[in-house]
């Protein structure tokens, strides 16, 4: 397959990171905001940034259904910090009434929004992650982590005991933020599985 086009979820959040990395790890990449450019994609990068925002944004722009119709039908997704919260299928903590992250369903999984931030705001270390070599320099901002997975789930990366990447058949999840390293590993990983290799 020649370079892959992924899309980057562009509503709000860290997009710019995201389009830089994917392209040094060999795709096409471009920013989504409307059905067609959603249609046209091979995989989707859900950025970090605010979950119930990007929810209410899904909505106002008619991406949510779409998305999940995508999602449901074998899209390749990769979701960093609130990207990882939207891939879930079950959401706690998720935000005020009325306000709230809506779950896209990528992953059988249970994520708590906010779960480190409750206890420190940000805080970065290297962790072991399933599939690289060596370690990966995580930073985590108000980062979720991950509470149940379903039996078809891989846990690629735990921090502080907590479940922090997953993977479910061609959906990447993590509650850091690889686009900040320059470190394209986690990126490269996905662009191999948007092109099956
Ligand atoms: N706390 C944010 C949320 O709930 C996620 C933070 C991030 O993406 N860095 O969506």
């Amino acid at each position: 397959m020649s370079a892959p086009l992924v899309g980057v979820l562009a509503l709000q959040g860290d997009t710019r990171e995201h389009l830089a990395a994917l392209r040094e790890a060999g795709a096409e990449a471009i920013t989504v905001r409307r059905r067609a450019e959603l249609d046209a994609v091979d995989g989707l990068v859900i950025p970090g940034g605010e979950s119930t925002a990007m929810s209410h944004l899904l909505r106002d722009f008619d991406l949510l259904e779409p998305l999940r119709g995508r999602l449901a039908d074998g899209l390749p997704a990769y979701g960093a910090c609130a990207g990882m919260i939207l891939l879930a299928g079950e959401i706690l903590d998720a935000g005020a009434e009325g306000r709230q992250a809506l779950p896209l369903g990528g992953i059988d999984m249970t994520v708590r929004r906010n779960a480190f931030g409750r206890q420190v705001d940000s805080f970065e270390g290297d962790i072991p992650f399933e599939g690289l070599d060596g370690t990966v320099r995580a930073v985590f901002i108000r980062a979720p982590w991950v509470e149940r997975v379903g039996p078809g789930v891989r846990v690629l990366a735990r921090a502080a005991g907590h479940v922090v990447a997953v993977r479910q058949g061609a959906v990447l999840a993590t509650a850091f933020h690889p686009e900040v390293t320059g470190d394209r590993r986690v990126h490269k990983m996905f662009v191999n599985i948007v092109t099956g290799s």
